[in-house]
């Protein structure tokens, strides 16, 4: 019974159970699908707005790789109930699973680690982030770097456009400065899927489709400062 939006919308759904260690967050893991989930909005009149608006950030992520309509029930000028954009955050959720429960190589699933790359070394780097919060600025770095190095995505307008909406933080370098770089840089090559001197990270293509990218490190830092 996940009790946060962040959990009810992402962290419930899929099967992935982990805990954290001295290494950090979620380094232990196995895939564990729940037989059933139970979601009540009750929960969510008990959090904090912020703690809300973090949940939010999880919702935005996966709508552009959604064929339904959760990407237009976020950008509509009326918010549609917390619930229905629950539902259609796991029904997203589970669309971009498909098939893939295991995480295969080459598989749709690493579509939910849009804005994690940057985001996890994020929350690393700046302890006074929340998860979600870091993941909506992940999100526009990752696609400003999608951008530099000429792939096509879906505009980086609509993204911070929803963050905007549900006052999510849109200033990396508010909270990675020059001073910080190191410990950023740090972060990222701790991240599993990264490699000595490149990283790895994932957007969604103009159709919503699944692209994972590459970049090196000086190339990433020329961009960001
Ligand atoms: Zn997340």
């Amino acid at each position: 019974m996940p009790t946060t939006l962040l959990s009810q919308v992402d962290s419930s759904i899929g099967g992935k159970v982990a805990i954290n260690t001295a290494y950090g967050k979620n380094q232990l893991g196995a895939f564990w699908p729940a037989q059933q989930v139970y979601i009540t909005d009750i929960f969510l009149e008990t959090l904090d707005a912020r703690q809300v608006k973090a949940g939010m950030a999880e919702i935005i992520k996966i709508a552009p790789f959604s064929k339904g309509t959760l990407l237009q029930l976020l950008g509509a000028p009326e918010v549609p109930k917390i619930l229905t954009l629950v539902e259609g955050a796991i029904r997203a959720k589970l669309e971009v699973i498909g098939n893939d429960w295991y995480e295969a190589k080459g598989g749709t699933r690493i579509g939910l680690n849009f804005g994690h790359t940057i985001g996890h070394a994020l929350e690393k780097t700046a302890p006074e982030l929340l998860h979600g919060e870091a993941v909506a600025l992940g999100m526009l770095i990752e696609l400003q770097l999608a951008q530099r190095l000429g792939e096509k995505t879906i505009p980086l307008e609509v993204i911070e456009k929803l963050l905007i909406k549900f006052s999510l933080p849109t200033q990396f370098h508010h909270y990675v400065n020059k001073e910080r770089w190191s410990l950023f840089l740090e972060a990222l090559l701790q991240d599993k899927k990264n490699e000595v001197n490149r990283i790895i990270f994932v957007v969604p293509g103009p159709e919503g489709k699944v692209k994972k990218l590459e970049i090196n490190l000086l190339h990433l830092k020329s961009i960001l400062f």
